[in-house]
C-alpha cells in the first residue's frame, strides 16, 4: 500500500489505548462542512462496529443539507450543550481531532479546553502545516479530504468489510464536498478507487449528490441572483473576482445557515479568473473565503493578512474590519502578493 501515514505500530498502540478507554470524543471543526461532519460520523460508526463507544462533538451547528447523514441527531454542539461538553472533556481519555490541525480551529473557548485536557490526542487531517499537539498525528497534506484518510485508516486496520452503506455515505459525502465533486487537483486514482469501493459497499452516489446539492430554496437562489447582480467585482488586471455580503444584506434575504456555501466557486468559474474571494459579515467578525486555480497559494495570503489558512486552492480567514475595509485591504495587498509569485 502506497499510503504510509497509518503505520502498524502506531495503530496497534492507538487501539490498545482505545480498548481501555471509556470516554472517547471525536471533534470536528468550527462551521463544519461535509468533510468535517462526514469524517467524524464515519469514524464514530467505524468505532461502534469495532465495539468502541464514542461521542461526536462539533463547536457549532451545521447546514441542513448535511442533516440526512446517519448519526447527526446524536452530535453534541458546544454552542448549545456547553456544560455537557465541558464535563465530557474532563472525563475524556481519548480525543480525536478530525479535519483540523490546530486546536484553535474549534473556537477560542473550546480550543483552550482541548489544550488543557490530558486525554490522548489523535489528529487525522489533510491541512497544511499541522501543529504538534497530538500524541498520534496522522497528517497527509496531499490528501483530498479527511474522509479519504478515515477510509485509509479503516483500510490499514483491514476492516473495509465493516463499511456499511451509512458509514460509506458519510465518507463519500466528505470526499465529494472537499473535492468540488471530484474536480480539484487533490483527486487521485486512489480517490476514485475509494469512491468505487464505497459504491460497491452500498453507497448511493446519486442520492447523496441530490441530498447535498439539489436543496436550493427560492430565497437562496434569489440571494445568489442578488449577489451576482450587485456584488460581484471583477479585477481583470489581477485575474481576481471578489464578492461580498454585509449582515444587513444577508438578513434582508432571510439567509439561513449554508445559503452562501459555494458562492465563491461561482466567482472562480469565470473564464480568465484565477482567484476568487468571498467576504461575508458574520455575527462577530468578517469571514473570508479564498479559492484559486493552479499554483496560487491562497492559504499563504490568508495566513499573512487574515490570520487564516487552509489549502493551496481553498483557504479561509477572518477580519475585524468592516466588509468594505476588508475588501479594500484585499485589493491593496493581493496584487503585490500575486506578482511576487511569478518572479
Ligand atoms: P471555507 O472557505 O470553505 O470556509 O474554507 C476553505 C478551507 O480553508 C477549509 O479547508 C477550511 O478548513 C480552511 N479555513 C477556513 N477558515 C479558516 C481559518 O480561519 N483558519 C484556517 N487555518 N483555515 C481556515
Ligand atoms: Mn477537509
Amino acid at each position: 500500500m502506497k499510503n504510509t501515514i497509518f503505520e502498524k505500530e502506531k495503530l496497534t498502540a492507538l487501539f490498545e489505548k482505545l480498548s481501555t478507554s471509556s470516554t472517547i470524543l471525536i471533534f470536528g471543526h468550527k462551521s463544519p462542512d461535509g468533510d468535517s461532519i462526514g469524517s467524524t460520523l464515519a469514524l464514530h460508526h467505524y468505532l461502534a462496529a469495532k465495539g468502541i463507544t464514542s461521542r461526536v462533538i462539533h463547536p457549532d451547528g451545521f447546514p441542513n443539507f448535511l442533516k440526512w447523514m446517519k448519526g447527526t441527531d446524536s452530535i453534541l454542539c458546544f454552542d448549545k450543550n456547553s456544560s455537557e461538553v465541558k464535563e465530557l472533556i474532563l472525563q475524556a481519555e481519548v480525543i480525536f481531532n478530525l479535519d483540523f490541525n490546530e486546536q484553535s480551529r474549534v473556537g477560542m473557548e473550546l480550543g483552550e479546553l482541548l489544550k488543557k485536557s490530558e486525554a490522548t490526542k489523535v489528529m487525522i487531517d489533510h491541512h497544511q502545516q499541522p501543529d504538534d499537539f497530538a500524541d498520534f498525528t496522522f497528517s497527509d497534506t496531499s490528501s483530498c479530504s479527511t474522509c479519504q484518510l478515515v477510509y485509509e485508516f479503516i483500510e490499514a486496520n483491514d476492516d473495509l468489510r465493516l463499511i456499511s452503506p451509512e458509514m460509506g455515505s458519510c465518507l463519500y459525502s466528505g470526499i465529494l464536498t472537499d473535492t468540488g465533486s471530484f474536480r480539484f487537483s487533490s483527486v487521485t486514482e486512489k480517490t476514485h478507487q475509494i469512491a468505487a469501493q464505497l459504491i460497491a459497499a452500498g453507497v448511493n452516489h446519486s442520492a447523496i449528490h441530490e441530498a447535498i446539492y439539489d436543496v436550493n430554496t427560492p430565497e437562496r437562489l434569489k440571494l445568489l441572483g442578488y449577489t451576482l447582480n450587485n456584488k460581484l467585482e471583477v479585477l481583470p488586471e489581477i485575474k481576481t473576482a471578489i464578492i461580498s455580503l454585509t449582515k444587513q444584506e444577508l438578513l434582508k434575504h432571510n439567509t439561513q445557515k449554508g445559503y452562501t456555501e459555494g458562492f465563491v466557486n461561482m466567482a472562480l468559474s469565470m473564464l480568465g479568473i484565477e482567484v476568487a474571494v468571498f467576504v461575508k459579515e458574520d455575527d462577530k467578525m468578517v469571514k473570508i473565503s479564498f479559492r484559486s486555480k493552479g499554483e496560487i497559494p491562497v492559504n499563504e495570503f490568508s495566513k499573512m493578512y487574515f490570520n487564516g489558512g487552509g489549502h493551496i486552492n481553498a483557504a479561509g480567514g477572518a477580519s475585524q474590519l468592516s466588509v468594505e475595509e476588508t475588501v479594500n485591504k484585499i485589493k491593496k495587498e493581493l496584487p503585490a502578493f500575486l506578482s511576487q509569485l511569478t518572479q
